[in-house]
């Protein structure tokens, strides 16, 4: 590993294009250790986004609301057999209805003795049987429309029980959802506000550069620990660690590896 000046990158054109304004940028031991402090806040930050994004209870109620609109849709459909079995079995009802009255008409007819004819008494018992018949089918239709009915206002009541209970549990989870954002909300205030005292504590050209580096690395600077580059965790070779002990105090150094300023401690190793 090569050590690199500020911004002595010859391999990329921007680094190239930037290199006098980087290359002025210079800072306080003091305030180098503050990107470190930076850094650390920006993980939290990352983390708590990180977080946010991946709740299990966003998942688990996008979960239940799937099942919801499932349940409102065979509900739907449940409701609508229903409403055809009632209209049918109204109808047979009906039916029932009209082959009674007949019955009851021609028995009337029957025991008034207005009929005394022989074929045409014979006809008319032959009727009233044939009546009997009609009946004893149509009010079979019935009990089986009944039973249909019955069997399907049994599930239209597991369903709407099954959406009862998720409705409760979507709530529980939506409740649990709210107070682990309001958490992290609150945590990420927090950090943000350290982050904005911090900052402000940075001199803008460093704290640009900085920036910079954090919106394609993630992380804007690490610490140099045990000749080891805490951002990419690569260890310095001797070289490269002779040229930064050789460096001033206020010079700022960039890993040659990762690109991030690279921050010296007394834990550095040099
Ligand atoms: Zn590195």
């Amino acid at each position: 590993m090569r050590f690199a000046w500020p911004g002595d990158n010859p391999r990329n054109p921007r680094q190239v294009a930037g290199r006098t304004n980087v290359r002025s940028v210079k800072a306080s031991p003091q305030t180098q250790l503050r990107l470190l402090q930076l850094a650390d806040l920006d993980a939290e930050l990352a983390r708590l986004d990180h977080r946010r994004r991946g709740l299990p209870e966003v998942a688990e109620l996008a979960r239940l609301e799937a099942r919801a609109s499932e349940l409102k849709d065979d509900l739907v459909v449940t409701e609508t057999e229903l409403g055809d079995l009632a209209r049918e079995q109204s109808r047979a009802e009906r039916d029932v209805e009209q082959v009674r009255t007949r019955i009851e008409r021609d028995r009337a007819r029957l025991d008034a003795g207005q009929v005394s004819a022989a074929r045409e008494l014979a006809s008319l018992q032959s009727e009233i049987e044939n009546l009997h018949r009609r009946q004893g089918d149509l009010e079979e239709i019935v009990l089986d429309l009944m039973e249909r009915r019955e069997t399907l206002e049994s599930r239209q009541a597991e369903l709407t029980a099954e959406q009862d209970s998720l409705g409760g549990e979507m709530a529980e989870v939506a409740a649990r959802r709210d107070a682990a954002l309001k958490e992290i909300d609150e945590h990420a205030a927090k950090a943000s506000d350290q982050r904005g005292s911090v900052a402000a504590e940075v001199p803008a050209d460093l704290l640009g550069l900085y920036d910079q580096i954090r919106k394609t690395k993630g992380v804007g600077a690490a610490m140099l620990r045990a000749g080891r580059c805490e951002g990419c965790h690569l260890s310095l070779n001797a070289a490269d660690l002779n040229v930064i002990r050789g460096s001033a105090p206020d010079d700022v150094i960039r890993c040659e590896e990762c690109r991030r300023i690279l921050v010296r401690t007394p834990e550095s190793g040099l």
